[in-house]
């Protein structure tokens, strides 16, 4: 089993946006889990939403996890269909994740889902190690660029 540690609702945000973020969603109402990759654009502000295409238990190293590119992130914090989608705008999978999106930028996150990272920094992607950086999910020099950057969602989120 691949491990995994949930990441508390007020840094949701942060990680997901912090630009190499691998979590898990876990629905204790359906029981089924759903793993997904939002990496970042190094230009501007770009998110680019992935989600585990080949699930089976025997996955168990990190490497072995294969994604397809579902949609994009924009800079005003909307998840989008785009050409480049793997999925159709009305499949499942797209919904989905513009469901969990709204949920979590609206911060109406339901408590029947549970959010886990996959203990790798959610900005460089390194293996996390100890006890505190495993609890929030960055590293420590990670997690003190990400302070500003949170402030800065905050804001964006406000003014949309
Ligand atoms: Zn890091």
């Amino acid at each position: 089993m691949i491990e995994s540690k949930v990441i508390k609702s007020d840094v949701h945000l942060p990680f997901m946006l912090a630009g190499n973020a691998l979590f898990k969603v876990y629905s204790s109402r359906t029981n089924t889990s759903v793993i997904y990759q939002i990496t970042s654009s190094k230009d501007t502000d770009l998110w680019f939403v992935s989600v585990q295409y080949e699930y089976n238990n025997t996955a168990d190293v990190f490497n072995t996890i294969k994604f397809a590119y579902i949609g994009t992130i924009t800079g005003r914090l909307n998840f989008k269909h785009t050409k480049g989608s793997k999925v159709a705008s009305t499949s499942k999978t797209f919904k989905g994740f513009a469901w969990l999106w709204e949920c979590v930028t609206s911060n109406k996150l339901p408590d029947f889902i549970h959010i886990s990272h996959m203990t790798r920094c959610a900005k460089c992607g390194r293996r996390l190690k100890t006890p505190e950086s495993i609890a929030r999910g960055f590293g420590p020099s990670c997690w003190k660029s990400v302070s500003k950057k949170v402030k800065d969602l905050t804001t964006k989120l406000k003014e949309a």
